[in-house]
């Protein structure tokens, strides 16, 4: 059957892959009705938005109609969870539709979450609760809005069925675009199952479609590895820098573009603790903030094991390089998360590095003794720096003896900031962040009672993270201490 092009495809992937997916149709929702439509995200993809939201629109996506030039596939991945090595995971509930060049010539994948169940579901049901799809939706404009790599929701459509949980849950089909769903655990897949000749063929695919610029660089798997690392570093500094914990860093869920993937049991700190974690299933606190840095370097180096015969035929040698390119990671990630605290504290770049790290770990070390919100706690250090003291409780109670020693050295270190470095700590200290009641009270207005208000208006405040609006002042107020220490966050739902 024909539809109207909603897309222009042109799949690499199907094209360029074959052997490492299975052509799959995604099984049609009963009784579809759309949810929310990304109507600028619609417009940078080449598509209109208006026939995305018409009926035929909804049949594409529900998965209810294959547009033309789509050429849906589940494509196959393995992956580490929580350290331990699952052979056979793969695209269980979802599916790539195919690929457009965007407006702005980026090659973006389109592809399905809860569209039925595929070859790779084991168990599963190949479905997607509506909750879950609306959180993926949210927070991933969160975190695009606060400037951080990440995959993003075109669409929310409620299928019609009913998806069985804990307890019975409205289904849903969520539409998302991602620079690539390339993984980890998709190297992890092929170096198991198909060897270095496969790996090869997956590594020359990313490296033509995500780091172009080292065509004809003459070590050229050494270099993927070196720039994974260096986009990893990079996008864990930037979660750091606005509280953000993924909650589930499995190697399947790191992708090789360097953005942001899933958000299942992610959630934003309150008070600073880099201890903390929200997922339901994280008992030993793997994947607590802080740890983040740590855990993204173990996955580079499963990612390093896979490449391992490209780097270089002799093994120790190749073993050597891939250590390097590996331990390197800290280095990598200790400059970005230098610079995100710099800005964050308004310094500029001419200090010594290691007098600015204390300065910020100082800092961090009172927020954390006096249990302060980390988000309010740097907004409020902007408003001082420009003179506005009303939001100093977020740092320190009266005669707080340790934090005016901390505030004087911090004012030495940059008596006068010019206008550039406040507006650069204005962009570095979001004024609001998805707190995780709010966004469990959207979700739950949406789910339970058929009320999208509360969801669009936390969509709509999350979208301007850095604009103070008095008339928004509640989305900036942290959970009560108590709903924050019950908080838990689920995968998989
Ligand atoms: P996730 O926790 O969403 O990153 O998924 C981990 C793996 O489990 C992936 O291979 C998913 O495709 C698969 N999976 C998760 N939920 C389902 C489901 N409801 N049905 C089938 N496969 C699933
Ligand atoms: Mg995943």
């Amino acid at each position: 059957m024909t539809s109207p092009a909603f897309f222009t495809f042109d799949n690499s992937y199907a094209r360029d892959l074959a052997g490492f997916y299975v052509r799959w149709q995604p099984t049609p929702a009963p009784r579809p009705a759309l949810i929310c439509l990304n109507r600028p995200l619609a417009e940078e993809l080449g598509a209109d938005p208006a026939a995305l939201a018409g009926p035929d629109g909804l049949a594409v996506l529900a998965g209810n109609t294959v547009p033309c030039g789509a050429e849906p596939l589940a494509q196959a991945y393995a992956g580490h969870q929580f350290g331990g090595f699952s052979p056979q995971l793969g695209d269980g509930r979802a599916l790539l539709l195919g690929e457009v060049i965007d407006r702005h010539g980026r090659r973006r994948d389109i592809a399905f979450k809860g569209s039925g169940r595929t070859p790779f579901s084991r168990n599963g049901d190949g479905m997607c609760a509506l909750g879950p799809a609306l959180r993926e939706y949210l927070i991933g404009e969160a975190m695009s809005a606060l400037g951080i790599p990440t995959t993003r929701a075109l669409a929310v459509v409620a299928s019609g069925g009913v998806v069985r949980r804990e307890r019975p849950l409205p289904g849903a089909v969520l539409t998302r675009v991602a620079a690539s769903h390339v993984r980890v655990g998709t190297f992890e897949y092929f170096a198991a199952h198909h060897g270095p000749e496969a790996v090869k063929r997956l590594a020359d695919y990313v490296i033509a479609r995500h780091y172009p610029e080292l065509a004809g660089h003459p070590a050229p798997y050494l270099a993927l590895l070196e720039g994974a690392v260096e986009r990893q570093a990079h996008l864990v500094a930037r979660w750091l820098g606005v509280g953000f914990i993924h909650g589930v860093m499995n190697t399947d869920n790191m992708t090789l573009s360097g953005e942001t993937i899933d958000y299942g049991p992610c959630a934003f700190m309150e008070a600073y603790d880099p201890a903390a974690v929200f997922s339901s299933i994280d008992h030993h606190g793997r994947y607590a903030y802080g740890n983040q840095p740590a855990i993204a370097q173990w996955n580079l180096a499963r990612l390093a094991e896979t490449l391992l015969p490209l780097i270089d035929a002799d093994s120790d040698r190749a073993v050597e390089q891939a250590s390097a390119a590996v331990s390197a990671f800290s280095e990598r990630f200790e400059a970005h998360h230098l610079k995100i605290m710099r800005a964050k504290l308004g310094l500029d770049d001419t200090g010594r590095p290691e007098d600015d790290r204390a300065l910020a770990e100082d800092f961090l070390a009172l927020l954390h003794a006096r249990q302060r919100d980390f988000t309010n706690a740097f907004r409020a250090l902007h408003d001082l720096a420009v003179g506005v003291a009303e939001t100093e409780r977020h740092l320190h109670d009266a005669d707080d003896a340790a934090f005016a020693a901390w505030h004087e050295r911090w004012r030495q270190r940059q008596p006068r900031r010019g206008s550039e470095l406040l507006a650069a700590m204005a962009r570095a200290n979001p004024w609001v962040i998805p707190r995780n009641h709010r966004v469990e009270e959207a979700l739950a207005a949406a789910v339970e009672s058929g009320d999208l208000g509360p969801f669009e208006r936390l969509l709509d405040v999350l979208q301007r993270p850095f604009t103070t609006r008095i008339e928004d002042a509640a989305y900036t107020e942290p959970a009560p201490a108590e709903v924050t220490a019950a908080y838990r966050t689920f995968c998989g739902t």
